[in-house]
């Protein structure tokens, strides 16, 4: 599979990337991990916008989510309307949430453009990838993947805290895309986000083949988050994410 880092900024828009958002590749399918603010904009730069044949959601926070209503503008109403329904594997509440976020009705909300598939744990057939979704430490519903194709698996953890899920869904994979919001500091929240260092931690006790810190929230300073991953143990590559960035898992 081809890995493309479309959007690696942490809880909002950056100068340099988007919100959230992942595209992976395999046998001409294309499947999106979160689609969150200002993501469907670089997407473009990749695939047609009318390419995408499946989006799993990780959580509902507008970061990792919010571009599924313009999305649905372009497929109810672009130029060849109506579109293939696109499914849309996310938590129970983002028919509800998305459609208020819209400012539609529940009914028929964004089903015209979507078809919603509510994410529980477990592993899903879709399309050329077996995605396997666990629950991490987050305040809300959000889950990590971990996604395999042709013998090759990466894994991404959405947002969380330290989690023994995020270890257990990224064992083993070739690359882990895992998010490192914060940088060490005294009385930093628990079961949020996670420290370069954590991330590290993460990736050394999955034994992954690369890691990539994502999920950079513009205010820090990048190179202290790549500084810091080096005192979790973690002895494989390391890497910042950036917007553009491919990893082909082939
Ligand atoms: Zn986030
Ligand atoms: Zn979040």
């Amino acid at each position: 599979m081809k890995v493309t880092i479309v959007g690696c900024s942490g809880s909002y828009p950056g100068p340099d990337s988007p919100a959230s958002c992942y595209l992976l590749e395999a046998d001409g399918f294309r499947l999106l991990l979160d689609l969150g603010s200002g993501s469907l904009g670089a997407l473009q730069r990749h695939i047609g916008l009318y390419d995408v044949d499946a989006i799993c959601l990780s959580h509902l926070h507008a970061d990792h989510c919010l571009d599924v209503c313009g999305y649905h503008v372009a497929r109810t109403y672009g130029p060849s309307a109506p579109y293939p329904l696109v499914p849309v594997y996310a938590p129970a509440d983002a028919p509800a949430r998305l459609a208020a976020a819209y400012g539609m009705p529940e009914e028929p909300g964004l089903e015209t453009a979507f078809e919603f598939v509510t994410l529980t744990p477990g592993s899903y057939e879709i399309g050329p990838f077996t995605l396997t979704a666990g629950l991490v430490n987050h305040p809300v519903e959000a889950y990590g993947f971990r996604v395999a194709n042709g013998g090759r698996s990466m894994a991404y953890s959405g947002d969380t805290g330290e989690s023994s899920e995020l270890v257990k869904l990224a064992a083993g994979t070739d690359l882990l895309l895992c998010e490192a919001s914060f940088v060490e500091g005294p009385d930093l929240p628990p079961g949020l986000h996670l420290t370069g260092r954590q991330a590290a931690e993460h990736a050394a006790k999955a034994d992954v083949g690369r890691l990539v810190l994502t999920h950079l929230v513009p205010w820090n300073d990048q190179a202290t988050v790549l500084e810091e991953a080096s005192g979790g143990g973690y002895a494989g590559p390391v890497e910042l994410a950036r917007s553009g960035a491919v990893y082909d898992l082939t």
